[in-house]
């Protein structure tokens, strides 16, 4: 056969999760917490099979279930989207994302993506034929250069991928980068695809600038969010796509004959659980705690921090402990150290030379103890 992956090699997160697994290691590089979700939400479920929700839900979701993201979505960010029409529940953010540019990228598309980008926007855009057009951002603010995206746009240029807070490097849109994409999607046939997995995870007061909050770049984005992050149920893989109607539309033709649907009980406990406004509003604090108390061992390594706004991942420089490859570098400590991380080159489609490894926080303060004791040790 012929691959239409040629390049494309299996995705680092199951590549350090395996080698983390097999040697034993303390698993900082997939993000997912390591503490159980609310037995709250596990008796919803429980009781959701019990009563018998075994059964495909409605090909968009359970309405319920997209009900409650409507009204959260409203008071949160005050866009109104029509539950019937403009939600859907998709299986995680990942499969969000792929239908998304699937439902709207032809051929010789290009989709303007930002590096380090997260590992499934590019191969997905080139498995629809579409070419990725990308620009290298760079630490330790990883701002994006405006002007160097107006230069990107040409009468080709379909869609832009946004992904706020940002994974791997934990920074977030300002009203600025907002005000400055407005002016460049503007009459022009622009889709916004808005990675929002991370919403709430946004520290120091900060806001997240939803694309919902915008009414003009609302009506051309695909926001993609994840009940793994805001429910600590990564292994469910339940999220969500909004988009206006034109658009979902156009998703939906694809989510129909991909997955049909989600599963049942989960959704059913989801909508119950999601009334409780509390589960999302203690999310910053919950999780700024992990953020500052990993921060603060790390300043007894030799690692360098870099910022971390948002998200729950802690990206660090190593430059003071070794000159060797992030890849390299992660494997060795996955295997001598015993800690595990992602390194940063993975997100780039031509490489990098940055020394750079993301770990994740999202763990049990004493995991992260634990960790930070052998890193110590470099
Ligand atoms: N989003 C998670 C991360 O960045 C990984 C999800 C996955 O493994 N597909 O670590």
């Amino acid at each position: 056969i012929i691959s239409k992956l040629p390049q494309t090699p299996t995705t680092i997160f199951s590549v350090m999760s395996a080698l983390a697994n097999e040697v034993g290691a303390i698993n900082l590089s997939q993000g997912f917490p390591d503490y159980e979700c609310s037995p709250v939400l596990t008796d919803l479920v429980n009781k959701a099979m019990q009563d018998g929700h075994n059964q495909y839900a409605p090909m968009p979701g359970l309405l319920s279930l997209r009900e409650q993201i409507s009204q959260k979505t409203e008071k949160l960010y005050g866009a109104t989207y029509n539950p019937d029409s403009e939600i859907t529940i998709t299986a995680g953010g990942t499969q969000a994302i792929f239908t998304a540019i699937s439902a709207v990228i032809h051929p010789n598309d290009e989709v303007i993506i930002f590096e380090p980008a997260y590992d499934c926007y590019a191969p997905t855009i080139k498995l629809m034929g579409g070419i990725v057009k990308s620009l290298e951002l760079h630490p330790p603010d990883y701002k994006i250069q405006w002007d160097m995206v107006k230069k990107l746009i040409s009468n080709r240029t379909r869609m832009i991928i946004l992904n706020s807070p940002h994974n791997p490097t934990a920074t977030i849109l300002d009203a600025e980068d907002i005000k400055q994409l407005n002016d460049i999607v503007t009459n022009r046939d622009i889709i916004i695809l808005s990675d929002e997995v991370y919403e709430h995870l946004v520290f120091d007061g900060q806001q997240h600038l939803s694309m919902a909050r915008y009414p003009e770049l609302q009506q051309r984005s695909f926001i993609v969010a994840s009940f793994g992050k805001l429910f600590h149920t990564t292994g469910w893989k339940i999220g969500y796509c909004m988009a206006p109607a034109y658009l979902m539309q156009e998703f939906r033709k694809i989510h129909q004959f991909n997955v049909f649907s989600v599963n049942t009980p989960m959704q059913v406990a989801a909508a119950e659980y999601l009334k409780d406004e509390n589960i999302y509003l203690s999310l910053p604090d919950f999780f700024q705690q992990k953020r500052d108390h990993f921060r603060e061992g790390l300043k007894q390594t030799r690692f360098e921090l870099l910022p971390c706004s948002g998200s729950y991942f802690q990206s660090v420089r190593y430059q003071n402990i070794a000159d060797e490859k992030d890849s390299d570098f992660a494997m060795r400590i996955t295997r001598e150290t015993g800690v595990a991380a992602i390194p940063v080159s993975a997100f780039y489609s031509r490489g990098t030379d940055h020394q750079i490894l993301r770990f994740c926080f999202a763990k049990k303060q004493e995991t992260l103890d634990k960790a930070v004791d052998r890193l110590v040790k470099l």
